[in-house]
């Protein structure tokens, strides 16, 4: 049988979703998984953490975070707008 191999080039992105601890990461691809929109691809390798392809398009919706089963392996970086907490102007 003949061996294919793919390689893929994460699309550049102003912004950094996700970061990812080495240390705790098992590599289950379980937060690949659960993502709807597709921005993670699994790694080739066994036990290393997914690719983020396409960091642009993470809308911050937290699932990737909640499913892992290791805490810290994955963590959200919300932009500075997301952070940001907007009161009323006083008079
Ligand atoms: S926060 Fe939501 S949209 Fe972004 S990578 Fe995680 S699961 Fe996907
Ligand atoms: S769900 Fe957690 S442990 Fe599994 S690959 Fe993603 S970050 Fe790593």
């Amino acid at each position: 049988m003949r061996k294919v191999e793919f390689t893929v080039e994460p699309v550049p992105c102003s912004t950094m979703p996700l970061k990812y601890d080495d240390s705790l990461c098992i590599g289950c691809n379980r937060c690949a998984s659960v993502c709807q929109c597709d921005i993670l691809l699994p790694f080739g390798k066994r036990g290393e953490h997914p690719i983020v392809m396409y960091p642009g398009e993470c809308y911050y919706c937290g699932a990737c975070v909640m499913v892992c089963p290791n805490p810290g392996a994955i963590t959200l970086q919300h932009p500075l707008m997301n952070r940001a907490k907007f009161v009323p102007v006083k008079k």
